[in-house]
């Protein structure tokens, strides 16, 4: 008897474990299929000038319209799209949409100013091929000056960190802008930064949060505008949703920001009516003023 239990028992966990490599299996299939389905997006984000919230850009965001399971923001299959190495084509995918976004706003006559997009490490590996990145854009006839990559600040050190660096600089010789994302999180020392090719600082999120309550971590907010405004970087807090926030953000010297206060993400024609209706509010301000 205690034989066959031991078998059942084997088998349950046979069992299980096949479920979970199938559904592993399933969502490698699905996210494939997706890539040439049409089932991702881009989403864009506003960046803004925190005191006037002023459109400074967007940041693109990918979206999966997965077909049971609705809108998944990329916490949900980032990581599973990494593991099986699809990171790289799911880049090209991203480069190619917002080439093609920017050419649209191009032909309506709408600036979106510039457009922020994040890469991950792998798309820094060995073969990845970085420069088609960059030559892909420029073939699509954009200037680079619109076009701000985002690195975590963790990409830039340990394993292959050198090599990412010199990818940096050469995409930043190119004319691209370079910014580094949830700032505050790695180990990045400041010598480390004072290295980096870097024209944007994102502060990230979790310092936002903490940041009305906490005297260590406004500190660091200051430190780090100061930081940035002496080295000749524009310092970006990511993640306010308060106005509170946005308050405590610009008193302690951060002049750009984003978050739910201003913008969520939103498809490119949500984008798009967003930023005409701020461009309306601005002329109003603009007439309003001069008939003043
Ligand atoms: P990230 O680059 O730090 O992007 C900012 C994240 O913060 C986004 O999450 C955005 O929706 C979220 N966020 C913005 N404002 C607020 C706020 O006020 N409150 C809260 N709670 N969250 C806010 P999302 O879109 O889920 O993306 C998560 C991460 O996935 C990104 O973090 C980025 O690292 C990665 N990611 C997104 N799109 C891409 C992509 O196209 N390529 C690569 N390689 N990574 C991407
Ligand atoms: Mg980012
Ligand atoms: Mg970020
Ligand atoms: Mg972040």
């Amino acid at each position: 008897a205690a034989k066959a239990d031991e078998g059942h028992r084997i088998q349950l966990f046979d069992v299980s474990m096949r479920r979970a490599a199938d559904e592993r299996y399933k969502c490698i299939e699905d996210l494939r299929a997706s890539l040439t389905s049409g089932a991702f997006e881009v989403y864009y984000q506003p960046l803004v000038t925190v005191a006037d919230r002023r459109p400074l850009g967007f940041e693109a965001l990918l979206r999966w319209r997965h077909p049971t399971r609705g809108l998944l923001l990329p916490g949900d299959f980032l990581q599973q799209a990494e593991s099986i190495g699809l990171m790289v084509p799911i880049g090209d995918f991203v480069i190619q949409q917002v080439c093609r976004q920017i050419q649209l706003w191009q032909e309506a006559g709408i600036d979106p100013g510039r457009i922020a997009i994040n890469l991950s490490r792998n798309n820094f590996q060995l073969g990845a091929n970085i420069a088609g990145l960059a030559s892909a854009i420029l073939a699509a006839g954009i200037d680079p000056a619109q076009i701000e990559f985002e690195v975590s600040e963790t990409v830039t050190f340990g394993v292959r960190g050198e090599a990412v660096v010199e990818a940096l600089v050469e995409l930043r010789r190119q004319g691209f802008s370079i910014a580094l994302d949830d700032f505050g999180t790695g180990h990045a020392s400041l010598m480390h930064l004072r290295r980096l090719p870097v024209d944007t600082i994102k502060l990230d999120r979790s310092f936002i949060v903490e940041m009305v309550d906490s005297v260590e971590d406004r500190a660091l907010v200051r430190a780090v505008a100061a930081l940035g405004r002496d080295l000749g970087m524009r310092v970006l807090a990511e993640g306010i949703e308060t106005e509170e926030q946005a308050t405590a953000v610009r008193e302690l010297g951060c002049e750009c920001g984003q978050g739910y206060l201003f913008g969520r993400p939103m498809a490119a024609d949500a984008a798009t009516a967003w930023l005409s209706q701020r461009r309306r509010r601005e002329m109003r301000a603009f007439s309003a003023g001069a008939a003043r």
